[in-house]
């Protein structure tokens, strides 16, 4: 597969695992390791299984007729809204739990920023009686309260990082902190496709089940297994890697990768990187970057907590430099717009990230017999406090 990661861990000039020389045998363990524990038959029964029972899949992929009459193109959502917890996720958190399993690991850490990681990550520690560590910015800490009292609840120690600017990079940094301390019993479960290698690679395979399910219901469903889009927002970038993957070494299928503007692409409050990143090296992998002239990491932002992120993972840097995925950037307001259209055209109320994706529809020139397939990545109800404070429900 020629966007697939090469033996060094590399998609084109990106990816990598730049870590420090303390952690190498974490990474290296992990490495050797990961395809083969994924391809046991053992490891894949126990797995299907759990995504089927505990996570219910496979999400349904539903045409959203409304939806199609607006846009004047056959759309359809992949409904990982629908998964326990609310997102996609879940899919990765349980692969990685089950590989911490089979490793021999009674101790598991997550960073998390707006704590959806963080609540997929103490999901499953839950359900496989694992101790769990999270960090998390001690502003995020203040700002994400729901999801918070969710993972103490799920009985996850919430470690809050005091440093810098006390948001997710400086989470990430007491995670790594952590895993060097902690090398022998504990596995660190990263929540996207960042990451030194073999993170980016084996997210994606655990989120390539959405792909894989897609195939076989388009079949179904339009007697074809290949949708000529795939629409899908971007933070660090699993959702949309996971909607991606069967399809990168099919040209046929146009790949489209939605990022936050935030205020907009030129306001300096904007999380779009593939506009605004340099190449860099960021939590361990070559890729495109938000950073100064000097190099620092600019604070990203965005309305929506799971964009706003700084970076890509390398295989969205490669997409994005080789030209196979288009990039479209959506800023906060676009996005609120297309939450309200969701809502009042199919009764479903989507994640802000995920809105993201939806308010690109306009902006792929679809002709009225093409197939698009929406990566519906999650549910609205953890942004329900944004909505109400930015909607006026007084019928306009
Ligand atoms: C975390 C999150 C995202 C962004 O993460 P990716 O790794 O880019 O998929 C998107 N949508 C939802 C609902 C999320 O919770």
């Amino acid at each position: 597969m020629k966007y697939a990661v090469d033996d060094n861990g590399f998609y084109g000039k990106f990816g990598g695992a730049y870590v420090p020389e303390m952690l190498y045998p974490n990474v290296e363990e992990l490495r050797q390791n990961y395809l083969k524990i994924m391809y046991e038959p053992a490891f894949q029964e126990e797995l299907q299984g759990l995504l089927k029972d505990y996570v219910g899949r496979p999400t349904p992929l539903y045409f959203a007729k409304r939806l199609s009459e607006k846009y004047n193109t056959k759309i359809y959502l992949k409904r990982e809204d629908l998964n326990h917890t609310g997102a996609h996720k879940i899919n990765n958190t349980m692969g990685q739990i089950l590989l911490a399993k089979r490793l021999g690991k009674k101790r598991i850490i997550a960073e998390t920023g707006a704590g959806q990681h963080g609540v997929a990550t103490a999901t499953v520690c839950a359900l496989m009686g694992l101790e769990c560590i999270v960090y998390m910015g001690e502003v995020d800490i203040e700002r994400q309260a729901p999801n918070v009292a969710r993972m103490k609840m799920l009985g996850a120690t919430v470690v809050p990082a005091i440093s810098g600017s006390r948001t997710l990079k400086d989470a990430t940094n007491e995670a790594i902190r952590d895993w060097i301390n902690n090398p022998e019993n504990t596995y660190y479960i990263i929540g996207s496709v960042v990451g030194p290698h073999p993170y980016p690679d084996m997210v994606t395979r655990f989120q390539a089940v959405i792909s894989e399910e897609m195939m076989a219901q388009l079949q179904e469903k339009e007697g074809r297994d290949y949708p000529d889009y795939v629409v899908a927002c971007v933070g660090g970038g699993s959702n949309a890697a996971g909607a991606f993957y069967h399809y990168l070494d099919r040209p046929e299928v146009k790949l489209v990768a939605v990022e936050a503007a935030g205020m907009g692409i030129d306001s300096g409050e904007s999380a779009a990187t593939s506009v605004l990143g340099k190449e860099g090296v960021i939590h361990g992998s070559r890729t495109l970057l938000m950073q100064t002239e000097d190099g620092q990491v600019v604070e990203p932002y965005s309305i929506s907590a799971g964009l706003d992120y700084p970076g890509v993972g390398p295989l969205h840097a490669h997409l994005h430099q080789s030209g196979r995925a288009i990039f479209k950037s959506i800023t906060d307001e676009e996005a609120l717009q297309a939450v309200l259209e969701l809502t009042k055209l199919e009764g479903i109320i989507p994640a802000l990230e995920s809105a993201h994706a939806l308010a690109a529809l306009d902006r792929i020139g679809a002709k009225p017999d093409e197939v698009v397939v929406l990566n519906l990545s999650g549910r609205g109800d953890k942004d329900l406090a944004t909505y109400l404070k930015r909607f006026h429900f007084d019928g306009e």
